[in-house]
This record gives C-alpha cells, sequence and structure tokens, in this order.
C-alpha cells in the first residue's frame, strides 16, 4: 500500500510517500521526503528527496493550500505514481481520539469543534484535510492525533487542581508528540532486544518542540505537555512551565493583556526569549564564544529536561532506558551529557566515547551508556510521518467488525497466589479446595480466603482463584485501593514489576508482597468469536454497555485472544457501579465513529 502523509503548520509543508509492504513484516519504507517552507507573498522554498538525490528550490506557493495542490504535480515530476491513501498529522484529538480515525465529514465536523484545544496548530492541520479532500476525493483520509498516545494517562496525570466548572469546561492535561513518543519507546525497545510492554522508558523528545514521556510498559503514562503544547519543559520559542500567576502579575505590572502574555510565551520565549535565537545550534555557539545569556539558556534547558527525567524514573518506580530523539537529541552530545550528568543516583550512567560517537544512518538506535550503567541510554531519530504511515495502513487494513454482544462478567476483587505464598499463608504443602469452576475454562474460586491489609485499613474475606500463579496478584477496584490506603496501578493481568506491597494474611501465617493491582479491564476471546468480529489480539477497542440514560462507552478495553477461550468481558465493581451494570448485561464493541456521533 502506499500513503502519502502531511504534516502541515503555518509557515510550512512536509509530506512523505510510504510503501507498506504486504505478507510477513509489512514493513513501512520511506519513498519521497518533501516539504514547502516559509510561505510568504508569491513564495516558498520546496525540496524533494526521492532515493538519497535531493532536489531543492523555490516555488510560487504562497500558502499551504497552493502547496498542497501543487503536491500531484510534484510526484508526477518524481515518477511517483498509485497513492492509496493520504495521512494527516493533527495536534489535537481532544478526549475522544484514541486512534486514527478516517477522516470523514463527521469525524472532521468533531475535529472542528476541537479547535478552542489547539487554536495554534489545529487549523493549519485541518485546512491541509480539506484541500486534500478535494485533490484527492476518491482517497481515504485518515487523521493520526497526536494526543491519542496520552489518553492512557491516570486521572492523577490529567486533571489539574482547578475548580470544577473549569475542569467541566474541558480543562485538563493531553499531551502532545504521541506519534514521536510511541515510535522512539518501540524503537529502542527492538534495539534492547526486549518487548517495550516489559520496559519502563523515558521518552525525550527535544525539538523547536520538546517533551518528555514516561511509557511505561507500553503505555504513556505521562508527558510534560498539558492543556497545550506549551506546558514542561524550555522549547524554541515556548517558555515551558511558567507559574500562572505571571498572568496577573504581567498585567498589573506591563498591563499586558491575555493574548498578548499567551502570544509571547508561546513565541517569543523559550531560547529565542532567553537569547534572541530559538535554534540551539546558534545558542551553542554563542555560549562556548563566552555569552553568559546563552550559557544561563542551555543549563536551564538541561536542569529543566533532568528535572523531568528524575520525576518520570519516580512515577514509574525506575527506569529501563531513557532515549534522546528530535533535532537536539540526536544532534547534541553535549546537551545529553548535560542532562544526565547529575542522574549516577538512579544508576544511569554516560559513556564518554559512544556520545560522542551516535551516527543514525539507517534509523540506526545506538546505546549510549556507560558499562555497568542500570539505565540504557539511547539516540534514535525519530519519524513521525513513518509511524503516521504505519498507523494509517493498519487503520486501513482492519477488518469491519461485525458486532455480536458480548457478555459481561464484574470480578469482585480476589488474589491469585504462587506456591510459596500459599505455603506461607496456609502452611507447607497446603492444597486449595476447590469451590466452583469459573467461566474461563481450567480457572476456578477457592473456598479458602485471605484477608488484605494496608496502611489505612483492612479487607476481610477475599476469595482466592485458581490455579497457582508463577507469581501473586492481587486484584482489587479503585474503591477498594482507598479503603488499604495503597495506589495501585491499572495493569494489564501478569504485569506486576514495580507493583506496590500490601499485607496478606491466612490462617497459618502472613506475607508482604508486591503485585498490587487494579485490572485494566479486558476482553477474553475464542480465535472464532475473534474472527468472525475482526479482531486482532492485543487490539484496544470500545465497548457501550446499557442502553438509555446510563449507558456507557468503556474506551480503551483489551482484547485477549487464547484458544478455548469463553468469550466475556471483565470490568471491576467501580465500573460495573458506573453503569449500573446486573447479571447477565452484554456489551457491544463499538468503532472510533460510534464515540463520535453526540447523539450516542
Ligand atoms: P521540529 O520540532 O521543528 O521538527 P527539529 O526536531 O528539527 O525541530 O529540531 C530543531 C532543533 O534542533 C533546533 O533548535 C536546532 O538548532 C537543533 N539542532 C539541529 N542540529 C543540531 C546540532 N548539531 N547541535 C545542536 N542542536 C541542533
Amino acid at each position: 500500500m502506499r500513503i502519502l502523509v502531511f504534516n502541515a503548520g503555518s509557515s510550512s509543508l512536509k509530506f512523505g510517500v510510504f510503501d507498506r509492504a504486504r505478507g510477513p513484516g509489512q514493513e513501512v519504507r520511506q519513498v519521497l521526503k518533501g516539504s514547502f517552507d516559509r510561505f510568504r507573498d508569491g513564495g516558498c522554498e520546496v525540496t524533494s528527496e526521492v532515493g538519497g538525490a535531493r532536489r531543492s528550490g523555490t516555488a510560487p506557493h504562497g500558502d499551504l493550500g497552493a502547496a498542497i495542490a501543487a503536491v500531484p504535480g510534484l510526484l508526477a515530476a518524481e515518477g511517483i505514481a498509485g497513492i492509496e491513501a493520504v495521512g494527516h498529522r493533527i495536534a489535537h484529538g481532544g478526549p475522544d481520539f484514541t486512534g486514527p480515525a478516517t477522516l470523514d465529514e463527521a469525524t472532521l465536523a468533531w475535529v472542528e469543534r476541537l479547535t478552542p484545544l489547539a487554536p495554534l496548530h489545529n487549523p493549519a492541520n485541518l485546512q491541509a484535510v480539506r484541500v486534500a479532500r478535494q485533490v484527492w476525493p476518491d482517497l481515504p483520509q485518515v487523521g493520526v492525533f497526536d494526543t491519542s498516545f496520552h489518553l492512557t494517562n491516570p486521572p492523577r496525570v490529567t486533571t489539574y487542581a482547578v475548580p470544577e466548572s473549569w475542569r467541566a469546561a474541558g480543562l485538563r492535561r493531553y499531551g502532545f508528540h504521541g506519534t514521536s513518543h510511541k515510535y522512539v519507546a518501540e524503537r529502542a525497545a527492538e534495539a534492547l532486544g526486549q518487548p517495550v510492554t516489559a520496559l519502563r522508558i523515558i521518552s525525550v523528545h527535544l525539538g523547536n518542540g520538546a517533551s518528555v514521556c514516561a511509557v511505561n510498559l507500553g503505555r504513556s503514562l505521562e508527558s510534560s505537555m498539558g492543556l497545550t503544547p506549551l506546558e514542561g519543559l524550555v522549547m524554541g520559542t515556548r517558555s515551558g512551565d511558567v507559574d500562572p500567576g505571571a498572568f496577573g502579575y504581567l498585567h498589573r505590572q506591563l498591563e499586558l493583556g491575555i493574548e498578548e502574555i499567551e502570544a509571547a510565551l508561546n513565541r517569543d520565549s523559550g531560547l529565542k526569549g532567553l537569547t534572541g535565537s530559538s535554534d540551539m545550534r546558534d545558542v551553542e555557539d554563542r555560549a562556548a564564544a563566552g555569552d553568559g545569556a546563552a550559557q544561563l539558556a542551555i543549563n536551564l534547558y538541561a536542569h529543566r529536561a533532568r528535572k523531568y527525567v528524575g520525576a518520570y524514573a519516580a512515577a514509574m518506580g525506575g527506569v529501563d532506558a531513557v532515549v534522546f530523539t528530535g533535532g537536539i537529541g540526536e544532534n547534541s552530545p553535549s546537551m545529553r551529557r548535560r542532562i544526565c550528568d547529575g542522574l549516577e543516583f538512579m544508576g544511569l550512567r554516560l559513556d564518554f566515547d559512544r556520545n560522542q560517537a551516535v551516527d543514525l544512518k539507517d534509523r540506526a538506535a545506538p546505546q549510549i551508556q556507560a558499562y555497568g550503567s542500570r539505565v540504557a541510554v539511547l539516540v534514535t531519530e525519530t519519524a513521525e510521518q513513518l509511524q503516521i504511515a504505519r498507523e494509517v495502513a493498519q487503520h486501513l487494513a482492519r477488518p469491519a467488525a461485525a458486532p455480536k454482544p458480548i457478555p459481561v462478567a464484574v470480578s469482585g476483587r480476589h488474589v491469585h497466589l504462587a506456591a510459596d505464598s500459599l505455603a506461607a499463608l496456609f502452611g507447607p504443602g497446603y492444597d486449595l479446595t476447590v469451590k466452583k469452576a469459573l467461566r474461563q475454562p481450567g480457572n476456578w474460586a477457592a473456598e479458602e480466603r485471605v484477608t488484605l491489609v494496608g496502611p489505612k485499613g483492612r479487607i476481610e474475606n477475599v476469595a482466592i482463584l485458581g490455579p497457582l500463579r508463577k507469581r501473586t496478584q492481587i486484584e482489587v477496584s479503585r474503591t477498594d485501593s482507598f479503603a488499604l490506603g495503597i495506589d495501585a496501578p491499572v495493569r494489564d493481568s501478569g504485569q506486576l514489576d514495580g507493583t506496590p506491597m500490601i499485607r496478606l494474611i491466612g490462617p497459618h501465617g502472613q506475607i508482604d508482597t508486591d503485585g498490587l493491582i487494579v485490572a485494566a479491564r479486558h476482553i477474553h476471546m475464542n480465535p472464532a468469536d475473534a474472527q468472525a468480529m475482526g479482531l486482532e489480539d492485543g487490539q484496544i477497542v470500545g465497548v457501550k454497555v446499557g442502553q438509555g440514560e446510563r449507558s456507557l462507552t468503556f474506551g480503551r478495553t483489551l482484547i485477549r485472544i487464547q484458544p478455548n477461550a469463553f468469550t466475556e468481558m471483565h470490568i471491576d465493581t467501580d465500573e460495573a457501579n458506573a453503569a449500573g451494570i446486573g447479571a447477565g448485561w452484554e456489551g457491544e464493541i463499538v468503532e472510533l465513529e460510534a464515540h463520535l456521533d453526540p447523539g450516542a
């Protein structure tokens, strides 16, 4: 499949053509790379690169629309034909776009309604979509959103501590650069030879825009940008974190209005505000020549980034790898060094020579940590357009789901025991007694019960489910975790590294063990049902449960396909209460479009 990808900004348009091979691996490969830059009255600069041959010059296109309309001619001149789909980077997808979406009238109207959330970014993205729909009316146009990857962030990350009415008006943290962070985390995991779902990765994207992301076991836990791409790191022209008290102060002292302050924080701050140049190469050159303002800017830039790396290591309970990307992360050994210096306390040590010798040709992702460093440090080029092409291809290849009702089962709190925990709680050689079989073949509830104890309270009579497992796992609801006084993370079953400790008490003795989680909702499914519904193992879907006023669509539900599984959705008691679910209820898998129908 051949895909044209657009990344449109207010003063430039980057684009690329990608081929996805059919068959095993289905790797995506870039065929053409191009850009139109610095739009001005009656002209812009244009570059294109095919097979290593680069052309550049000027073109008579004064704006984004004219540039897009000129792309078919440029492709024809390069001998590139057969485009089958168009992908678009869209900055803000709000709370609803959890993945790529086909941009038809309904979805476009929905994205347009998000413009107030991203007035500086979404309008150019949307203009590109509108023009592309006219130029290629017969091709599918697919949007890939910078925010989607971060929609797994928990409420403690996404919530600002502000009045309820502000939060009701949509004030919350989102995070951006999601396509880059996702690509970079997966590339780093590949380079380390481990699944991304087994790693705690901190992705540090330092370009003109800059953000840090904690990618915990493959999912974004938190990133440094917030409601808009202004929060967090020092950037080329954006301030990053500033006390919101600055608004009142600047208004009183300098009589500035909100729009002036906002424009200055976005366009005249960051490296530009500190030194007059937004370009790190200039700033580094000036600092080396003794310019005090440039030296301060570099120190401040590195300090802020280092602080976020430390914070995210704490947020994940540790870190396995830090990955640098973006123009500065890829090209500035001295900035990487400054950020990493001082992180030795958490087991991160850089190797001097490896850091200097980074070569990123052919999508390399070299490791630059010192021998014996507990934390791996990698550098890799970000490839947002490639990642967009991958996601567009996956989105379009997905078979249409034929909806079929899915039984919903409510899991109460329970414990899975490992053999050593069983012996400690019930005595050496003890065997659990099967009380009743569960619907998942081979699983059963035991007669025996245990007590859970946390710093705030205890929960008695907690069910034990068999058979025994390799590691003890305790599944509670969010409400239970407050009753216990322990912050249990939402995890897929079996992903227990870094989970909190809890005390279990049995008739024979007690143990303190990790493994306390709030189970991520999921659907067990057998291969036949999965095929009938067009679903794949590991896919994330939305499930609509109930009808009328209390109907609820559960987002981010994981499909787990196992031979012989009884097809059934598992949610916990908090989730069931939220939707008023009772015995015998069924859910229906919904596509993203169903989220987008305001009447649904
Ligand atoms: P964007 O976010 O617009 O895609 P980039 O990822 O290309 O931006 O990053 C641009 C930044 O990278 C600029 O500040 C530029 O100075 C910086 N940069 C590029 N090459 C180097 C280098 N060799 N040393 C230091 N900074 C560099």
